[in-house]
């Protein structure tokens, strides 16, 4: 349930090992506005992509990635470097880390996957061990596995964990993208062409800015995201937009007016959220992945988590010695543990 990054990359390994997969999602249409963020992928998301697409499909993850940076860097308000991470150099086995655009990534996932289009509603556990989703406005379906991969709202952990937790951490955050035409290129930081910078506040605001630019040559973008305590209260992309340059327009002048050359359709806003940790839960047909489970503060590791989430499950399910409910608790028990490790790191490195 939901064609997000998680469950996408959960059907093409489990069509790939000949299983009967059937993807539903509440949206018609991706929102390139919510969702079309360049997103950081760590070697345990790459090596998920590996493990579940069929190799002509990450090969194409790979060839439309951006160019690798050289590194973290850390600048402050005045745009001087503060601190500055080198990135591992990737060796012959291939990238370990990969910058991708959210929307094509998720485009290349859902390559040959039928994708329902249905709004989850609730479950209910039949007599023979099975599941029967019921969808928003009529309609069911049954399986022997349901799979919550809906994100941080998720109703099926609504239903599956009623005292799961999601929790507010109080920032808010205003995203968008500025195309790299030469006047954006020259405005923004040398750091921020070259891998993932954040400008860092004292006062708790921060601004994290990567330029996304394809190895296929197109110009690309740079994702900016304004992050500070301030609730946003325009939801129109133009005025969201004035309001993140209103927040950084006593730094830097060329961060609001990167800010101000981004297309209004781009712009989005947020608030942060971070799952309390779960408690292992008696295993049965239905379980979570991703963002449904240990969604985090953004610090380029969720995705990541979320598409390991889809390969370790696949992986246990389609291995030939499994019983269904064995491999399905084989993998809620390592997933909680590094999910919510990784949940941890996040607020360390986010919160
Ligand atoms: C600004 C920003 C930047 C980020 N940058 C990074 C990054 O650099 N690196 C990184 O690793 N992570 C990053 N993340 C986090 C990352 O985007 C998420 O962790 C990831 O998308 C989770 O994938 P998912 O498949 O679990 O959930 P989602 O991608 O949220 O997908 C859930 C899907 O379920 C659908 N759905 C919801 N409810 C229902 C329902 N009732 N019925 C049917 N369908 C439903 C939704 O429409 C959606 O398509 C970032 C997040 C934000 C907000």
């Amino acid at each position: 349930m939901g064609a997000g990054l998680a469950g996408p990359l959960l059907a093409q390994g489990l069509v790939r090992a000949g299983f009967e997969v059937a993807l539903y999602e509440r949206e018609a249409a991706i929102d390139e506005r919510s969702q079309g963020y360049r997103i950081h992928l760590d070697p345990e998301g790459v090596d998920a992509l590996r493990d579940c697409l069929p190799p002509d499909l990450y090969d194409e993850v790979v060839a439309t990635s951006g160019i690798p940076g050289s590194g973290v860097t850390i600048l402050s308000p005045r745009l001087e470097v503060v601190q500055r991470i080198a990135a591992p150099v990737d060796g012959d086995e291939g990238p370990q880390h990969l910058s991708v655009d959210r929307v094509t990534l998720r485009r290349i996932l859902l390559t040959g996957i039928k994708t329902g289009h249905a709004t989850f509603d609730h479950y209910e556990l039949l007599a023979d061990g099975t599941v029967r989703v019921h969808f928003a406005g009529g309609g069911s379906a049954e399986a022997d596995l349901l799979v919550g991969a809906d994100g941080t709202h998720s109703r099926v952990r609504a239903q599956l964990l009623p005292d799961a937790e999601v929790v507010e951490t109080g920032q808010f955050l205003i995203f968008g993208k500025t195309p790299l035409t030469p006047e954006a290129r020259s405005l923004t930081p040398a750091a921020s062409l070259d891998g993932f910078s954040v400008v860092a506040g004292a006062d708790g605001r921060f601004m994290p800015l990567a330029g996304h630019r394809p190895r296929t040559g197109e110009p690309g973008y740079l994702m900016w995201v304004v992050g500070s305590r301030q609730p946003a209260s325009a939801v129109d992309g133009s005025a969201l937009r004035d309001t993140a340059a209103r927040l950084v327009g006593d730094w830097h002048p060329d961060l609001a007016a990167l800010v101000g050359l981004a297309h209004p359709a781009t712009v989005h806003a947020t608030t942060v959220r971070t799952a309390k940790p779960v408690p292992p839960w008696t295993t049965g047909p239905v379980t979570l992945i991703g963002d449904a489970v240990h969604t985090m503060v953004p610090a380029g590791i969720g995705a990541a988590v979320a598409l390991r989430d889809a390969a370790l499950l696949c992986a246990q399910v389609t291995s030939p010695a499994s019983d269904l409910l064995d491999a399905v608790h084989a993998y809620e028990a390592s997933m909680l543990e590094y999910g919510f490790a990784a949940v941890a790191r996040s607020l360390r490195a986010g919160g």
